[in-house]
């Protein structure tokens, strides 16, 4: 006689087939969690729906030193290396990290305010920090980005796309003009957007 394959049994809750929780009080399930203590609480009824992407490297160019989780964290010395004494004392923070390999940190929970975009004006609102997710991409302004990097930020940018209500994806450049010019023109605009599948009304004007 043929064994009969069963099915795996879903783990249930009140009868309802249930995956695994994605985000977790404004954690994602697939981040390292690194917990920063550069963060605030959203004003009452903040509407998240501004993504910010960044680039960051410390000292610049050089990756996978942990010197932007430490400054993320205040762990940062200011000693270890002549770069450093310009930002010195900053308390900053993002709520992701993308490492050139790829791999994914999170330093502050979606649902509060982090620390990243500063003096900012988007789509009619300023104060970027208080409505928008911050995303680091591991880099140099101008530069280049890895393609691993770019798997990574689509999937938690569709991850963000089920929890919030993204209207926009936008560069530092883009809400702080003038004054930051990060990820620059070396950021792939048009393969973020064909792979989150948006359309070009969700992205700055200029790409
Ligand atoms: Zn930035």
């Amino acid at each position: 006689m043929k064994p009969v394959m069963q099915p795996m049994p879903m783990p249930e809750h009140n009868g309802i087939a249930r995956a695994p929780t994605l985000w977790q009080g404004g954690w994602y399930r697939y981040a390292r969690a690194l917990t920063s203590p550069n963060f605030g609480a959203r004003p009452t009824g903040a509407q998240i729906d501004l993504i910010v992407i960044h680039s960051i490297s410390l000292p610049p160019g050089e990756f996978g030193n942990g010197s932007v989780q430490r400054l993320f964290t205040n762990q940062l010395d200011w000693e270890a290396h002549p770069y450093f004494q310009g930002i010195r004392g900053q308390q900053v923070s993002s709520h992701f990290f993308i490492t050139r390999l790829g791999a994914l940190w999170q330093f502050v929970a979606c649902s509060d305010r982090a620390w990243h975009a500063g003096q900012s004006c988007y789509r009619g609102r300023s104060n970027c920090n208080d409505d928008s997710i911050g995303i680091e991409l591991e880099g140099i302004e101008g530069g280049p980005f890895e393609a691993c990097q770019y798997e990574t930020l689509s999937g938690l940018c569709a991850a963000l796309l089920q929890v919030y209500p993204i209207a926009h994806i936008a560069g530092h450049e883009h809400i702080a003009p003038g004054r930051k010019q990060d990820p620059g023109p070396g950021f792939d605009w048009s393969l973020l957007q064909r792979s989150l599948a948006l359309p070009p009304q969700c992205f700055p004007v200029s790409n």
